[in-house]
């Protein structure tokens, strides 16, 4: 069955198959990241600017700061959950995440 995601409320939500399920306001400790110059940011999602989905790993680029130095950026791609059998898990944000360059499915 596809899987349908994408953004609402100006990015305020991820939506996937017509049920919101990932909001900001969380704080996302990424590793090996460029949004900052600190090693671990403790970062405050402010907007989804981009969500796609490949094999159920759902990933987003992310817009928000560093509440450590305050430093304003959009990640690369995120992994924020994944469906399994048609069910959304979503992944736990203040676990440390990688961003990675390209997700699977995003446009070039
Ligand atoms: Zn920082």
């Amino acid at each position: 069955m596809p899987v349908a995601v994408h953004t609402l409320d100006d990015g305020a939500w991820i939506s996937v198959n017509d049920a919101r399920r990932v909001s900001v306001s969380d704080l996302w400790l990424l590793a090996r990241h460029d949004v900052c110059a600190c090693e671990v940011a403790d970062f405050l999602a402010e907007a989804f600017v981009s969500v796609g989905i490949s094999d159920g790993d759902i990933a987003a680029k992310i817009a928000g700061r560093c509440i450590v130095c305050g430093d304003e950026s959009v990640t690369d791609w995120v992994t924020v959950g994944r469906v399994i059998d048609g069910e959304f898990h979503g992944v736990i944000p203040e676990s440390v995440h990688i961003p990675r360059l390209r997700h699977r499915t995003s446009p070039r």
